[in-house]
């Protein structure tokens, strides 16, 4: 069976690049996504029983890097980029058919307009495609004794941040539209999000991601991220 997948509807997430992005759903519990339900899909009907559970699963469509293919085997970043696993032994965004797979808490749902869901702890891309919604069921899907293969735990915490004066005084500018931006900012940089990107030999220490509306600046330094700036992004 080949199957055509239609999108429920585009995700509204508070990550702009790929950069940043935590490897997993439920690292980052600030990370906040938001999905309207595209007709025919957005009858409240079609949600009625959710607000009953904590958590949903997402499948979505690596939309960012779907047009890099899929490669059989891949480095991940856990092992230091230079073991090659498996690809369906990691969750690798190269698969042959290019489905993710988050469980993210499910923080609201407002059907006064069409339907609109409200996550937290995502790890998806600002127009991620969403193609399924399915319910976390605690008794199934809650294996308390398995293990978890080449990442057995949660990444450890990389670095302690700090935020100068200047960027305390954005913070709290940004903060006014943005009341997480604060525990976002920290959550994410404090796994370093470096090692997923930049090789080891990489020497660079200014780095900038934009969250939200924000271009949010740092500097790694004393194995401390220094957070400089949260600048408005131009449109
Ligand atoms: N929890 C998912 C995703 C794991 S990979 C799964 O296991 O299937 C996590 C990485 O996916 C993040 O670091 C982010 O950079 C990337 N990502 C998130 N949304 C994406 C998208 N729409 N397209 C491409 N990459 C995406």
């Amino acid at each position: 069976m080949h199957l055509t997948l239609t999108p429920l509807g585009y995700i509204e997430s508070c990550f702009k690049e790929k950069f940043g992005i935590p490897r997993q759903p439920g690292l980052v519990q600030a990370a906040r996504a938001s999905l309207r339900l595209l007709p025919p899909f957005d009858r409240a009907e079609a949600v009625r029983g959710l607000d009953g559970f904590s958590h949903v699963w997402l499948i979505f469509g690596f939309h960012g890097t779907a047009d890099g293919g899929w490669r059989p085997t891949v480095r991940p970043p856990r092992l230091g980029g230079n073991q090659r696993l498996g690809v369906f032994a990691t969750r690798s965004t190269f698969r042959p058919n290019p489905l993710g797979l988050s469980v993210v808490r499910l923080a609201g749902i407002d059907t006064s307009h069409g339907v609109r869901l409200e996550f937290s702890g995502a790890d998806l891309l600002d127009g991620t495609p969403i193609y399924d919604i399915k319910p976390y069921l605690p008794y199934a899907d809650a294996i308390t004794d398995a293990c978890g293969g080449f990442a057995p735990d949660e990444p450890a915490i990389a670095v302690d941040i700090v935020f100068t004066p200047e960027a305390e005084r954005h913070l709290e500018q940004a903060s006014r539209a943005r009341p997480q931006i604060r525990a976002l900012v920290e959550e994410m940089l404090r796994y370093d999000p470096r090692p997923a990107y930049f090789g080891s030999s990489d020497r660079r220490k200014d780095f900038g991601v934009r969250l939200y509306e924000f271009d949010v600046k740092w500097r790694i330094d004393d194995g401390r991220a220094v957070v400089t700036a949260l600048e408005r992004c131009e449109a």
